[in-house]
């Protein structure tokens, strides 16, 4: 006879990117999947964590094949832990940080199934630390916005003007289709001089990084075709990496020679 199923679903943030950075907790619990449902950013090296004979689905939003990928998502989470047990639902970053968790949440609480939530490092913060840039620094920076650039109508948050008027580091997800409007808003305040970064696929192999000011931003951003999964970094925080010191420092001495010409 078949051993009774007990149907529970663990919510486990993946972390940024790099499979290192996923907490123990994250494998412990991977360590005693029945199924793992897991998103598009997610590394597939932490699927070995799960055991060999749990069932790894990959749920990731492709084009066209679904009608509803997030509907069609939480009903697998529902259906494989009444058939199977124990459902790891594995997000990138932190599953409450435009991750859609709490949703998922909600959903599976309808059928009387128990849940947990494992918390991930998020990109919005492990991101800019891979690449030198402290999101907050005494004296630099006192506090942080982490804003999307494509709320559930496509927009841009309205909460990005209010941002930029404060002395705040900026970070900006799901953004980079919006970098123009992005640096209009800056430009329209004169605030050309405001550092700004775009990091494709931190923490990882494949990490891209591009920074420079709103002059030169959208100019570097094509050419270095920088693009989504990205993370777009404004603030004199971008300044503050050891990395990104000489991107800086070239505009610095760009102004000086420009000022001797002038006097
Ligand atoms: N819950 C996730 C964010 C999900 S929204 C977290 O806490 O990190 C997905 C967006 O996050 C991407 O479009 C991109 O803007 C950003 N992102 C996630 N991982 C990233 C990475 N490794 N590098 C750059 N941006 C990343």
């Amino acid at each position: 006879m078949r051993n009774e199923v007990r149907p529970r679903v663990t919510l486990v943030g993946a972390g940024p990117g790099d499979p290192e950075l996923i907490t123990l907790k994250g494998v412990l619990a991977l360590n005693k999947a029945d199924v793992v449902l897991f998103d598009a950013l997610i590394d597939r090296t932490l699927l070995n964590h799960a055991p060999e004979k749990a069932l790894k689905v990959f749920v990731g939003k492709r084009h066209g094949s679904l009608k509803n990928p997030q509907e069609d998502t939480n009903r697998l989470c529902v259906r494989y832990a009444q058939e199977y047990g124990h459902v790891v639902r594995l997000k990138g970053g932190d599953p409450f940080v435009f991750g859609r968790g709490a949703e998922e949440l909600d959903y599976i609480h309808q059928f009387g199934i128990s849940t947990d939530v494992v918390p991930g490092i998020s990109s919005t913060v492990a991101v800019p630390a891979a690449a030198g840039i402290p999101v907050t620094k005494r004296g630099v920076s006192e506090s942080y916005w982490v804003i999307t650039g494509t709320t559930s109508n496509g927009e841009l948050s309205h909460d990005l003007k209010l941002a930029s008027r404060s002395k705040a580091t900026v970070v900006l997800l799901m953004g980079t289709k919006k970098l123009e409007e992005i640096v209009g808003i800056y430009e329209a305040q004169g605030l050309v001089d405001k550092p700004i970064a775009i990091i494709e696929r931190g923490t990882t192999v494949e990490e891209k990084v591009v920074a420079g000011t709103m002059v030169d931003i959208l100019d570097k951003a094509r050419t270095q075709q920088v693009g989504a999964p990205a993370i777009i970094i404004i603030g004199e925080v971008v300044r503050e990496s050891p990395k990104l010191r000489a991107v800086y420092e070239e505009v610095l001495c760009e102004h000086k020679l420009i000022s001797l010409h002038n006097e």
